[in-house]
Parts: structure tokens; sequence; C-alpha cells
């Protein structure tokens, strides 16, 4: 019996026998073409062409019908792909100027790419280097005849264990109901650990050397939430596993049954628990979990994945879609958070690539840089609010001089709404996001001229503990009980409360349950998650004294020793 160890990106147990998808490409042959065969040559890179496009049609072909939507946007990146001129005309001047093979023309152009990428420091960039290794080397596969058909030999029930996954093969895995999968590369906010998370596969990656410690046909286990892979485990070890998935399912329908009851302290304090949404089709999960409205819709999702930004009709259908889904509900439309790790697709001009894209041109700062980006989205957004109880909430706030600019293009806009007769709600709430310390230190500053705040913990212990979220080497020191981050936390909390407006959550901090009674005791009341964590946050919050808490946290803050304060969280609501 062995354990390895990698990042846990999606949860679940899965027990089942390896399936090793080796992906290992042949060495490339280099040969000359005699200036008569130059055509064919040609013609059969072409070829190779097309059948890497037909093989990817038929993959999105099989994407079940109830997956997400990222489901296909990933093929369509792929198909998009095989049509760039640096993918499908470059290698043809190759072939020509050296009168090379097709296969060797191509390889070429991969490490002219490769070396590309690998000079910037932007990391969307960054993963785009593996979207057009995993695009050439399909091509390459086709010109070397190198068939596709491990699929068809996998069985259902099996656990794929491979050095990296494409987003098509884990759309194929989840065709071929493939139980989990491993893969030794990647990080968790890859494209694959994003789909696999959406389509409920549990999966574990960056799990360093696992196809060489996993052979074909052994039994293995999957623990996606500790990102833990048993190879060969004994008996024992096996019918523990297999009781925990039974504890799961039950623990799940338990849950379930919290899906009506209204988020109550056993005090009688009411905390409001809503959904994190990426996309217009997330809604559905949303509802299922009984979430109260939806507490941040991450409008950029709409810009990925795609050549041209959407008009304003688009957005403003997304956003209706959203409303009319979540009648009575409020839902907090958050305007674009796009630049550092959030890039789209198309290389628009003026997303120039810099150092330290995190602390550059991003959310609201490129939305005032650019306001032909920002304009249409307060018009959709402003236009939308007339169909429901519809918020705006404005990303990365550090200085009020910005706040300023914002509140001035709102007016404008519903000045030029109200000119045209064109109706909106002239109420509209209109809330900032706490993520950037400046922002959490001066919220007094910032609490007139906003109806609520929304702290936003993933970027605000970025920035608190100068440690990039997407950075695998610096993991290690993201801790959202930093006494940092817990002082700007209240000093928000506070801030709201003495201007008399709502304070929201909406990071990841709000939908783990390790923090939800730290959270209620600093007076938080409402949090917004993504939607699987709901109804465990809701149990805990029904079983929590508000009052009690409030007293155990107020003496938490003032403990000196960091260790001290993560022992106390832990036994929190339990002493
Ligand atoms: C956050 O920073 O906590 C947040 C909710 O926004 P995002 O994760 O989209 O940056
Ligand atoms: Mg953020």
């Amino acid at each position: 019996m062995l354990a390895l160890y990698g990042t846990g990106v999606s949860d679940g147990i899965a027990i089942g026998k390896a399936f090793i998808l080796q992906r290992e490409l042949p060495e490339i042959p280099e040969y000359v073409i005699p200036h008569e065969y130059l055509e064919d040559e040609i013609i059969r890179f072409k070829r190779a062409i097309d059948a890497s496009r037909q093989q990817l049609l038929e993959i999105r072909e099989h994407i079940p019908a109830n997956a997400p939507p990222e489901a296909s946007s990933f093929l369509d990146a792929h198909l998009l792909m095989l049509d760039d001129k640096m993918i499908s005309m470059a290698p043809i001047d190759t072939i020509r100027q050296q009168q090379c093979n097709a296969e060797w023309a191509l390889k070429t152009q991969r490490d002219t790419l490769s070396a590309m990428f690998e000079q910037m420091d932007d990391h969307y960039l960054r993963n785009k280097k593996i979207d057009v290794n995993q695009v050439v080397n399909r091509i390459l596969r086709n010109l070397l005849q190198q068939n596709y058909d491990e699929h068809e030999k996998m069985s259902p029930g099996e656990i794929v264990v491979a050095d990296d996954l494409t987003p098509a093969d884990t759309v194929m895995l989840k065709h071929n109901r493939i139980r989990a999968f491993v893969t030794s590369l990647g990080g968790p906010i890859s494209h694959t650990a994003i789909l696999a998370r959406s389509l409920g596969i549990p999966a574990i990656v960056s799990a360093h050397s696992a196809t060489q410690y996993v052979r074909h046909g052994e039994e293995i286990i999957i623990d996606g939430k500790r990102g833990m892979l048993i190879v060969a485990p004994d008996a024992q070890i096996v019918a523990e596993y297999l009781q925990r998935q039974k504890d799961i399912l039950k623990l799940r329908q338990e849950l379930n049954r919290l899906k009506t009851s209204r988020g109550i302290t056993s005090d009688r304090k009411r905390i409001h628990l809503l959904a994190n949404i990426e996309l217009p089709a997330d809604v559905r999960a949303a509802a299922q979990a009984g979430a109260e409205g939806i507490g941040l819709y991450r409008t950029e999702f709409l810009f990925m994945n795609r050549a041209e930004p959407p008009g304003e009709e688009e957005q403003f259908r997304s956003y209706v879609k959203v409303v009319k889904a979540l009648p009575k509900k409020p839902v907090t439309i958050r305007t674009l958070d796009l630049g550092a790790d959030k890039q789209v697709d198309g290389g628009r001009a003026g997303t120039a690539i810099t150092i330290n894209p995190a602390l550059g041109l991003r959310a609201v700062r490129l939305c005032l840089h650019d306001t032909s980006l920002f304009r249409p989205q307060l018009r959709a957004i402003l236009r939308a609010s007339v169909y429901g109880q519809v918020k705006m909430m404005i990303p990365m706030l550090s200085s009020q001089d910005e706040l300023f600019q914002v509140l001035e293009l709102i007016e404008e806009t519903k000045s030029e709404l109200k000119r045209k007769r064109i109706k909106f709600n002239p109420k509209i709430p209109i809330g900032g996001m706490i993520e950037v310390p400046a922002a959490a230190i001066s919220a007094d500053l910032f609490a007139p001229y906003l109806d609520f705040f929304s702290i936003g913990t993933n970027d605000l212990i970025q920035y608190t503990l100068a440690i990039d979220r997407v950075d695998d080497a610096v993991n290690y020191l993201y801790d959202p009980l930093h006494p940092a981050v817990l002082r700007l936390i209240s000093l928000t909390i506070q801030a709201g409360k003495k201007a008399r407006i709502p304070v929201a959550m909406c990071g990841e901090m709000a939908g783990d349950p390790r923090y939800t009674r730290l959270l209620i005791g600093l007076g938080l009341m409402e949090f917004s998650m993504h939607p699987a964590t709901l109804l465990e946050v809701k149990k805990i919050v029904l079983h929590s004294n508000a009052a009690k808490l409030n007293r155990s946290v107020q003496r938490l803050l003032n403990v000196r020793n960091t260790r001290e304060v993560h022992a106390l969280v832990e036994k929190l609501g339990y002493s």
C-alpha cells in the first residue's frame, strides 16, 4: 500500500481500478521532402488539421446535456486555435522554405511558440501555452497516425491516472463514466480542474510522478478533498473508505433537508446565505442549494474564451436571465473584474502584459481606463435592474477618487437612459468590494457613498500577505487567520455597522465551514459562496449562538500568538 499526495481540486471519494493514460509522443522524425512532393506534404498537413477538427467536434457531441457551458467553451477555444495562422499557416511556410516534413515543421513551430509563452509573466498566457501544446500534439498524433483510441479502451468505473489531461479528455472521461482522475501535473485553477469541479468528478492534480507509481489495473482510492491517492489499499482501508462514501452520501441527504430552512442562529440572529456564480447556467445549482440570492455574479466570465467582447444586448440578456431565474431574490452583479489571472481571449488591444498583473490595470482600474468596455456594461446592468432586485458591485476599489469616478459614470449612464426613455431602477443599490487593504483600513471613508460592502477575501489575503494567489510556490503562506487579515475583516464590518450599511463576504473564506463561526462572531451577517458548500455552512449557522461567539471572538482577536489563534478558531462553538 502506498499513499501519494497532490492538490485535491474536486471533492469526493472514488474507489476503482487504475487506467494509465500514457500520452508520450514518439520521437518526431525529420526528413527532406523532394521539391516535387512539397505540395503533397502540405496536403498531408492540412488533412491532419481537418482530422483534429473532426475529433474535437465529435468530442463536443459527447458533452452531457447537463454539463456546464465551460465544457464546450474549452473545446471551442481548441477549435479556434486550429484555425489560428500561427498553427495552421506557419508550418506550411516552413515546409516550403526548409523542404522538411510536416511533423518537423509543426514541432519547430510548437517550440517557437513555447519559448515565446515561457518569457511571459502573465499567468493566463502561461495557461495558453498548455492549450497550444495540447492542440499541436493532437495534430502531431494525426500526422504520425497515432490513434486516439485510448478512450475506447477505458471501462466505466475506472480511475484515470495521467501526466496531464486536456479539457477535451476530461469531457470524454465523464462520457465514459470514469469515476475520478489524477494527474501528475496541473494546478487547481487549470481548465481541467475547473471542469472536474463543474462535472462533479473527484480529482487530484500535481500528484507528482503518479503515473510511475501506479500500475495499470491496480486498485486505487481517490480522496478528492484531501488530495490523497492510495495505491493498492488493504482490505481494511477499502472498508474504511466505503464507509466514508456512505457517510458522505448520508450527509448530503441530511443537508438537503435544510434547503428550505432560514439561516437563523440559536439566539435568533438572521444570517443570509447567498451563492456566487460565474455564468447564467450556474443559477440552477444556486437554486438547488436554496441560496437566498446571488451575492456575487462574476460577469467577466462572459468575456472569456471568445475573440470579441459581448455587446450591451448580450450582457443585458445574460443578466435578465439570472434575475428572472431567481424571482424576488437579490442578484448582485459585479462589474468587470478582468485583468491579472482573468484575461480575455483574443488579445484585445490595450491588454498589455505587465510585470505584476495583479497590481496592474485590473477590475475597476481597467474599466475606468477604458470606458468603452465599462459604459455598455453599466447600461446593461441598469436596464436589467427593472426585472428584479438587482444590485451593482464595484471590484477592487482602492481610493475614494476611483469610487467618485464610478459613481459619476453611473449617474451619466442613468441620465442617458432617462433621455432615451429606457427604464431602469433609479435606486439600484451600489456596493463596493473591500479586497484591497487600503480600502479595508479606510472603509469608513467609502461607507457614506455606498449602499453595501462585500469583503473579497481572496484578493484581500493576496494583497495583505503579499502572496500571488495563483503561484504554487507561495501557497503555504495563504492564511485567512493571519492577524492582519482578521483585523482588516473586523475593521470593515465595524465601519459598515457604524455607517448602517450591510456587510457581506463573497471570498472563498465565506464558504469554508471552518471559518463560519469565526465570521459570525466577527458580526458578519451575509455570506456568499460556491453553492456546493452552502448547506454545510447553513447547518453550522443553525447550531451557533451569535452572542456567545461574539464574546469568544473578541477575546480571540487579542491573542498575541498566531498558532493559538488557529487552535482557538478550531474550538469555537465547542467550548
Ligand atoms: C475575492 O477576491 O475574494 C473575490 C470574491 O473576487 P475574485 O475571486 O473574483 O477575485
Ligand atoms: Mg477579487
